[in-house]
């Protein structure tokens, strides 16, 4: 038996226990990645401006 990595709760299918999620849970999982991604890319490019701040002073 294996359960969802989001929700725990049991998966039903063998494409689920695969993905590590229910079908919902793992389109969600996806989001949150592209998600984290852009927040990621958010940062490094604050760092680059800040960084470019403080060259500047
Ligand atoms: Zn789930």
């Amino acid at each position: 038996m294996k359960l969802c990595g989001r929700c725990n709760r049991q998966l039903k299918t063998s494409k689920s226990m695969e993905l590590g999620f229910g079908p919902v849970c793992y389109r969600k999982h996806q989001q949150e990645l592209a998600d984290a991604e852009f927040v990621r890319n958010q940062v490094t490019i604050d760092e680059i401006m800040d960084g470019a701040v403080r060259r500047a002073s």
